[in-house]
């Protein structure tokens, strides 16, 4: 047993057979995006007893490796399930931090109130990511653009296939040594657009980060790939056709006069921790940043007369990546041989020196794990 800082134990049964430091360098030098995973995993079960009260119990460092669910697990009918996603970087004295984990753990408990799962108290994710990370230090990157991405997930595990909240849950984390998102340099990526599809509608899910509008997405990831683009923008077509988001990715414009748009949060669009920290990190900058509602024919439009400058998607995966062209069958917005933008690329710049120890943290957003 070891005690956190945070105050909750975690039980360690520690892998018996870790990987070799040499397969360890193999993945380390080339990590790409989600393909390795570390050596363990955090787990923590939450179970409704007899007398109807819930609690977390048996929270537990344990190896990496298949989870054994009951065939009527409710996760595997009904999708109750629900996750995060954030990185821990190694700094060039060999420390490990992450960024801004307490607004992770209180996103994931306002998607647990919209899947109708337990809230998770915030002790014990960050324990869980704490004891995690120092479980397997030794696969944090120390690369340029990388880091340790941690997937935190809450499943309903409980055996039944009756349509209700699940009165047996897990929460768990894995982590997986990532590259740069979209490999190579940074070139402005082609966005294609979703006319058919929506990921998200009133009242729905969208706000919440959730598999299930993960799932939603995908047919329209298969489009944009399929006509040569990276990712895919959603709009709201019963609202003017504005800007929602892309599937995993915020939006961005930067105006003429060096102010930054971005759609206001709709309860559609899901509220990211780096759409925050840009947020905040270009009023440091001395930019206005307006959240409000933007359009399609506005973004077309400001392209053209030179009133939008720049765009740009962002998110903890790929942090921070400029858009060069938007397009379907009937639009094509911005150029193929656009270059990365000069605020972009400072924005990006100062975040991602935050992140890794090279620009003072003045809001405090560091934890230090090891
Ligand atoms: C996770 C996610 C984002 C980005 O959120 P970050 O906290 O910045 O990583 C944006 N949109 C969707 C749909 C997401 O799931």
């Amino acid at each position: 047993m070891t005690q956190t800082a945070h105050g909750v134990e975690f039980s360690q049964q520690l892998s018996e057979t870790p990987k070799s430091a040499e397969e360890r360098a193999a993945v380390l030098a080339n990590p790409g995006f989600g393909d390795y995973f570390t050596d363990h995993t955090a787990v923590v079960d939450y179970k409704v007893d007899a007398d109807g009260n819930g609690g977390w119990q048996n929270a537990r460092i344990e190896p990496y490796g298949p989870i054994s669910l009951d065939p009527s697990a409710a996760v595997l009918h009904y999708g109750q399930e629900i996750f995060e996603g954030l990185k821990a970087y190694r700094h060039a004295d060999g420390s490990v931090w992450t960024f801004r984990p307490e607004a992770n753990a209180a996103r994931l408990n306002k998607s647990a109130r919209r899947l109708a799962l337990p809230e998770l108290p915030e002790e014990y994710f960050l324990g869980a990511i704490r004891e995690l990370v120092q479980a397997d230090k030794e696969w944090v990157p120390s690369g340029d653009g990388e880091a340790l991405y941690l997937r935190p997930f809450m499943i309903a595990t409980e055996a039944f296939l009756g349509v209700r909240a699940a009165r047996e849950v897990s929460f768990r984390v894995i982590a997986s040594p990532a590259g740069n998102y979209f490999g190579g340099e940074l070139k402005p990526v082609s966005i294609w657009i979703s006319r058919e599809y929506a990921r998200a509608g009133r009242g729905g899910t969208g706000a919440a980060k959730c598999g299930g509008n993960y799932a939603a997405s995908l047919i329209a990831q298969q489009e944009a790939e399929a006509n040569g683009c990276k990712q895919v923008l959603f709009l709201d077509h019963f609202n003017d056709d504005a800007v929602e988001e892309l599937g995993g990715m915020n939006v961005f414009f930067v105006m003429k006069d060096g102010s930054l748009v971005t759609p206001a949060l709709s309860g559609t669009i899901l509220e990211g921790v780096t759409r925050m920290s840009v947020i905040q990190v270009a009023k440091d900058m001395g930019r206005e940043v307006t959240e409000r509602k933007i359009t399609l024919d506005e973004w077309r439009d400001g392209v053209a007369s030179g009133e939008i400058t720049e765009v740009f998607a962002c998110g903890t995966a790929a942090v921070i990546t400029p858009i060069g062209v938007l397009k379907d069958a009937t639009e094509f917005i911005g150029s193929e041989d656009a270059k990365a933008g000069e605020t972009t690329m400072a924005i990006r710049e100062q975040l991602l020196g935050i992140q890794t120890g090279t620009v003072e943290d003045t809001h405090g957003w560091l934890t230090r794990l090891v």
